[in-house]
């Protein structure tokens, strides 16, 4: 068998190991360097600062391979991915590096010598790129490949020369190609015109290796000097080169990615090849398995933002495809096990994600699948009721031209099935399937959505906003939807109030407005209940977890006491009032305050809480990440991502670590600084929250360094102690601790050890020794409890025998029903035993009822099965009592739950006796 997938991945570290390079561990898919990037995308951007010389590294030359995504943002590739061999949302790029040691030459001596010299790939079968006037990379793969000058292709700006951004570090590149075969279809060639080879579209000549030659600095102004160290990035898609080498022109058929293929071929029952159309959806779901895996390992979770939204779309895509294969009920999550197989040895962290990926991906499946199939439903209807017009039916998409289209290559196929903006619009306000899948349905029937319906959609969608807005004005509430439109205003023509907060507790101040019911008013009075926006503010506006300041508002003519504080329209600091005496106005002069007490307290859990969180990294791993964050004066919740529960033993070792670091009494340092100096100082970021250029960064000694506005203590001791008081789950792969701090912590202890010592008390015994006495307690329970039933069980057999006498005959066969009440099924089977015993033929039916549940069983000797049967006797009995029951013919069990209606059940049976029985 040709090179594995694996084997190819460390043949390509080895060959680099060995010619000086360090081979550097995969970085994470969202990039901890660089926030404003979706995900990453290449193996270049680990070492971004590396390349641009704000960080300096021990090794000079680097070898990776690259965990990479590319779903949206500049590369996205998501639209191909089925529809080519080769693209992919999630794959792994092989890369080697030099930052400013060696260039062009060894760059391209390595590459060849790599994939000719060690992977023996045919020379022949081999074409470079470079760009249109590096000469120099024209010569060394002259020099190098021996290539003859009609195998080394010029090529534009477009296709071989790179930038890192509008600015900065950028340089020609030159690229590797493999002719796969001219029988793999090609787009230019089926529109009549000729294939271009390397720089064409098609997968004839596949691109295996792209060489970044960095070289140039380029200024604003566009101006290009030569870099004084010029650098080397380079990119091989693992999955191409698996392809290549395993003789395979697809990379779907790798030992890489076709076992996920076959684990869907076994889940739909359908065989992959037979359908064209199947294929591409199995593909899809093979590849978007993968990303959701990676993904939600590296903290990604689905939601309607950002990151999470791609991660959403990957999902809900493979989820449609899934159903064009067949596939109704959850499937996702049971593919991503595959993927962990594939993939767990080279990434670990995977192995240790796998229940917490399974579980977000099933969660997903389930959440999505009622609108999938309402929209999926309602988007044929509207195709059978507007497509009828149209004549010829256009034929199903064919992938290559698709991929063409996708990029311009070919125009799209003339039909007249065009698709209603308003339409798009009422599948997603009203039934909330997302547009951009619903475009791509109607894409692949070959219907347009125009430029035209897009416009109507953002209109219909504006139209509802301003609903939206003046419906809520009508409400006169003091916050909520009503105030949205005054504090859009208000915002525009206010400036920002100064949070004075980290070391002011009381200031003088300006009253600049006063709001109510969505109005701006010039007084308030006494009774009323008004917003109140100052110049500035010692209160703190609920954020980032920690809840709002109280206080008091005084003016020279009245008083307020501050209820809440939050921010409305984006900045502004709003302090909910109550007016408690005479007047506050606009314009005014106030002193305001922060009642001091329920800020310590805020300052005591905000400050826990950072303790938490980086006690949570240490015990349970660096995955931890905070997932939502509650910061009240008594009390604390943080909820982070963690797959596994957690043991009582890891959370008793997070709380000592926690109070160590209270014992210890460090030192909380609060420090603003700019993003880039906070991330690189290694703060904690939180994935989803915006920052602006300066941020501030809460230290704590070495223990922790996190972004944060929120009010913290000066020192750790004053927590004094801290407590879990709860630990559970909230989601698949998201976790919740509650925990309180200082005088709440000692609170909590007293009343723990209250009950324990009332408890103990109860015994008489030493509170120490409660849980062994209890445990002995139970377990003498159990025995009674086991005795008990025995002794019923004797007793009942004993009336037995009465019970026997007490048989009637009817139509010939001999009849017992009786109720034996506080006998469990067991206890009635013993009962019936005996009582078959004693009578030879017959018909028993025994009913009990026993903490309010009926159970039946009946019994027919087997001379009587024939006419008469136990399953149907309890069939036709059980329901009286609420239940249902079945068995053999010779004996049967049922019950119910309303015991209110068993003799009414027993009453039944000699009447059915008579009508079946009768001879
Ligand atoms: P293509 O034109 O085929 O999309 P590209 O020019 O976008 O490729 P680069 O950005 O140069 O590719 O990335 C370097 C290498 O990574 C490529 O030569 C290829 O082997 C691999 N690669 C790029 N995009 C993908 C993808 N979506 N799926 C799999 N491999 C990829
Ligand atoms: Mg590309």
């Amino acid at each position: 068998m040709a090179m594995t997938g694996s084997e190819l991945r460390q043949r390509f570290l080895d060959y680099f190991t060995r010619h000086g390079h360090t081979v550097v561990r995969s970085s994470p898919l969202v990039p901890a360097q660089d926030p404003t990037l979706l995900f990453t995308n290449a193996g270049m951007v680990q070492f971004k600062s590396v390349f641009l010389g704000e960080e300096q590294r021990d090794y000079k030359r680097a070898a990776t391979a690259q965990k990479c995504v590319r779903a949206g943002g500049k590369h996205n590739d998501l639209e191909n991915v089925g529809r080519t061999a080769r693209h992919h949302t999630f794959f792994e790029m092989l890369g080697n590096f030099s930052f400013g040691d060696y260039f062009k030459d060894e760059a391209i001596e390595f590459c060849w010598e790599l994939l000719t010299g060690e992977l023996g790939l045919p020379k022949d079968r081999l074409k470079a790129t470079v760009f249109t006037d590096d000469d120099e990379a024209f010569e060394l793969w002259k020099k190098h490949a021996g290539l003859s000058d009609d195998r080394i292709l010029r090529l534009g700006e477009e296709d071989n020369f790179w930038s890192m951004g509008d600015t900065g570090p950028c340089g020609p590149c030159s690229e590797v190609h493999f002719h796969q075969g001219d029988h793999i279809p090609c787009a230019e060639e089926q529109a009549g015109r000729k294939c271009l080879g390397p720089a064409c579209e098609c997968d004839r000549w596949l691109e295996i290796w792209n060489l970044v030659f960095m070289q140039y600095n380029r200024d604003a102004s566009g101006k290009m000097t030569p870099l004084p160290k010029p650098s080397i990035d380079t990119g091989m898609g693992l999955e191409r080169i698996a392809a290549v080498i395993q003789g395979k022109s697809s990379n779907y058929d790798t030992d890489l990615l076709r076992p996920l293929i076959s684990h869907v071929e076994r889940l739909a029952g359908k065989r992959y090849g037979a359908d064209a159309e199947h294929d591409v959806s199995m593909r899809v779901i093979a590849d978007h398995a993968r990303a959701a895996t990676f993904l939600i390992t590296d903290g990604v979770m689905p939601s309607n933002e950002w990151r999470g939204y791609v991660l959403r779309r990957i999902m809900r895509r493979a989820m449609r495809h899934g159903r064009m294969v067949g596939l109704v009920e959850p499937f996702l999550w049971d593919v991503t096990k595959t993927v962990v197989e594939i993939l767990g040895t080279a990434y670990p962290e995977i192995v240790e994600a796998q229940g917490r990926v399974a579980a977000a991906v099933q969660q997903e499946e389930e959440r999505f699948a009622a609108t999938l199939d309402l929209g999926m439903a309602k988007i044929d209807e509207y195709i059978r009721t507007h497509g009828r017009s149209v004549q010829v039916d256009a034929p199903a998409r064919d992938p290559v031209r698709a991929a063409s289209e996708a990029r311009g290559a070919v125009g799209p196929a003339p039909t007249s099935k065009v698709v209603d903006g308003q339409f798009l619009f009422t599948l997603y306000d009203t039934h909330g399937f997302p547009t951009d899948l619903a475009t791509e349905v109607f894409e692949e029937k070959g219907w347009t959505v125009p430029k035209e319906a897009m416009e109507k959609y953002d209109a219909e969608m504006e139209a509802q906003r301003a609903r939206a807005r003046a419906g809520a004005s009508f409400g006169g509430a003091t916050d909520g939807e009503g105030s949205v439109e005054i504090y859009r205003q208000l915002s525009a023509q206010l400036p920002k109030p100064e949070f004075l907060g980290y070391t002011e507790m009381a200031t003088p101040a300006r009253i600049l407005a006063l709001v109510a019911g969505g109005r701006r008013l010039t007084e308030a009075s006494q009774g009323q209940t008004v917003e109140v926006i100052l110049d500035r503010t010692p209160a703190y506006a609920e954020s980032g977890g920690q809840m709002g300041d109280t206080g008091a508002i005084t003016g020279r003519d009245g008083q307020g006491t501050i209820e809440d504080t939050y921010y409305r329209g984006g900045h502004l600091i709003v302090h909910r009032v109550r007016v408690i005496q005479g007047h506050l106005r606009e314009n005014q002069e106030v002193a305001v305050s922060v009642e001091s007490r329920r800020r310590q307290g805020l300052k005591l859990h905000h400050t826990g809480t950072h303790l938490l969180h980086a006690a949570l990294r240490r015990i349970l791993g660096t995955h931890v990440a905070q997932a939502g964050s509650l910061v009240a004066p008594d009390h604390l919740r943080f909820d982070f991502s963690h797959g596994a529960s957690v043991k009582d033993s890891e959370v008793a070792k997070v709380e000592d670590l926690v109070n160590e670091h209270v014992q210890a009494n460090i030192v909380v340092t609060p420090a603003e600084m700019d993003l880039n100096a906070a991330l690189q100082s290694g703060a904690m970021a939180l994935f989803g929250e915006k920052y602006g250029d300066r941020v501030r960064v809460i230290r704590i000694g070495d223990f922790s360094t996190e972004l944060c506005g929120g009010t913290h203590l000066e020192a750790t001791g004053q927590i004094g102690l801290f407590k879990v008081v709860a630990e559970g789950a909230v989601a698949a792969g998201v976790r919740r601790i509650e925990a309180v701090t200082g005088e709440a912590a000692l609170r909590h202890v007293g009343q723990e050890e209250a009950a324990l010592r009332e408890s103990a008390g109860l015994l008489k015994i030493p509170p120490l020794e409660l849980p062994q006495r209890l445990q002995k307690l139970l377990d003498e329970q159990k025995q009674l409890e086991k005795q008990l039933r025995e002794l019923e069980a004797r007793v009942a057999k004993g009336r037995a025998q009465e019970l026997a006498a007490s048989a009637k005959v009817v139509g010939g066969v001999s009849v017992l029903s009786a109720r034996l009440d506080g006998l469990d099924a067991e206890g009635l089977r013993s009962v019936m035993d005996t009582l078959r015993e004693r009578m030879s033929s017959g018909v028993i039916v025994l009913g009990s009822a026993m903490d309010g549940k009926v159970t039946l069983i009946a019994s027919v000797s087997k001379d009587l099965t024939k006419r008469i049967q136990a399953g149907k006797l309890v069939q036709e009995t059980a329901p009286l009592v609420g239940g249902k029951g079945g068995g053999r013919p010779d004996l049967a069990q049922g019950g119910g739950p309303d015991a209110s209606r068993l003799d009414e059940a027993l009453a039944r049976v000699p009447g059915l006796i008579e009508r079946w029985g009768a001879v």
